[in-house]
């Protein structure tokens, strides 16, 4: 799962498909991922809870990962579904999901987007 954000921030878009299911890859593979990724930049993730089935084969992590375009920062909040494959760990579905007020930070918490200030002097505008 964190191998996998740093993938998509620094763009390897060959692990990205890598760890994603053969069966639930985006058409158009990289070429699809690195459009979708040109209107916004990854800053954090921040993993919320994550579970694995008894039988070890099957997982999930709900997590929210901050990114930055010209709106303004916003957070990506998501239920993803992995699966073992080869012994691998490799991601088949995601579930966007609202990003609840709790997970906003407060206007004194520091920046999602990493600048090591406070909120409320740093990004403000969170959608
Ligand atoms: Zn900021």
């Amino acid at each position: 799962m964190r191998s996998r954000f740093s993938a998509f921030v620094t763009a390897n878009w060959s692990y990205v498909l890598a760890t994603w299911h053969p069966e639930h890859r985006p058409d158009g593979g990289e070429a699809t991922l690195a459009s979708d990724s040109q209107h916004g930049r990854w800053l954090s993730l921040q993993v919320l809870e994550s579970g694995v089935a008894s039988d070890d084969q099957s997982g999930w992590v709900r997590f929210c990962a901050w990114y930055q375009d010209r709106d303004g920062l916003h957070g990506h909040h998501e239920m993803s579904q992995f699966v073992r494959l080869d012994g691998c760990w490799v991601y088949t579905l995601g579930q966007f999901l609202a990003l609840p007020k709790s997970l906003l930070p407060g206007p004194n918490a520091p920046c999602p987007c990493g600048s090591g200030k406070k909120l409320k002097k740093c990004c403000r505008h969170i959608g």
